[in-house]
């Protein structure tokens, strides 16, 4: 399973309420996410579900290993979750009855979740139908304004990112206000892989690349040492045209 790239910092309650509209629906659907995995899997143990750049994402701690034929699983109850248009449902617990809450209910990385928070700072939870979850929002109003969702891909997530902790499944989605912007945005998803020079360079044998050797460095074959002497020599004789003098430093 791929690696997660990013971790997020816990954003502040002013950070909070910048956050954009699309930034909120996607947000939002990480809790319609997280309610899904729930009723197909009661024993996931859930951390956050924060938005990022491309959409959002929820890590979870359970037996059962997520593949992407899950995908069409979750998306169907989250769909119901989305049409039972649950408001999203604001209140407030003191530290320790968060606490209790969330150590009687076998949810470990909550417990630790509540403590990260400040002394003073309110400690907020949001329920939409029967999930519960510890977070100072902001949501859309209702799961049904989260219309547009999918789920993208999986990566494997330590905790807090740091790997003495316990690895987590960390599922990747992305949302959009309706379907016409997905499906856009999804198509140019596709272009841009089917584009991606590591895919192209791989199918005409130019070069290979290997974990082996680490991640993104190029092992030319050769027909693509052909390409890169011809580019070599070409650039070679541009500048020696053009009258510069080469040096060489240590
Ligand atoms: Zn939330």
């Amino acid at each position: 399973m791929q690696e997660a790239k990013h971790e997020i910092e816990r954003k502040t309650l002013e950070e909070r309420h910048q956050m954009s509209d699309l930034e909120r629906l996607r947000h939002s659907c990480a809790h319609v996410l997280a309610a899904a995995v729930l009723r197909i899997w009661p024993d996931a143990k859930l951390d956050i579900g924060p938005p990022t750049d491309e959409g959002f994402y929820y890590d979870f701690d359970l037996e059962h290993r997520f593949t992407p034929d899950d995908f069409e699983r979750i998306e169907a109850e989250m769909k119901k979750v989305a049409k039972e248009n649950q408001v999203f449902e604001r209140s407030e617990m003191t530290r320790e009855k968060a606490i209790t809450h969330y150590e009687n209910s076998g949810q470990k990385y909550k417990v630790e979740r509540v403590n990260d928070i400040p002394e003073g700072e309110t400690i907020t939870f949001h329920r939409n139908g029967e999930f519960l979850d510890l977070c100072a929002g902001p949501h859309v109003p209702r799961t049904g304004n989260v219309k547009a969702f999918k789920l993208l891909r999986l990566a494997a997530a330590y905790y807090r990112g740091n790997e003495n902790n316990p690895q987590l499944q960390r599922i990747y989605g992305t949302a959009f206000k309706n379907k016409t912007q997905l499906n856009e945005w999804l198509e140019a998803q596709e272009e841009a892989r089917k584009r991606d020079h590591r895919k192209i360079g791989r199918e005409q044998g130019l070069f290979t690349l290997s974990p082996m050797v680490g991640q993104g460095l190029v092992l030319w074959m050769p027909k693509g040492g052909i390409v890169r002497t011809e580019l070599q020599n070409f650039m070679q004789s541009e500048l020696m045209g053009r009258g510069y003098s080469p040096v060489f430093t240590p």
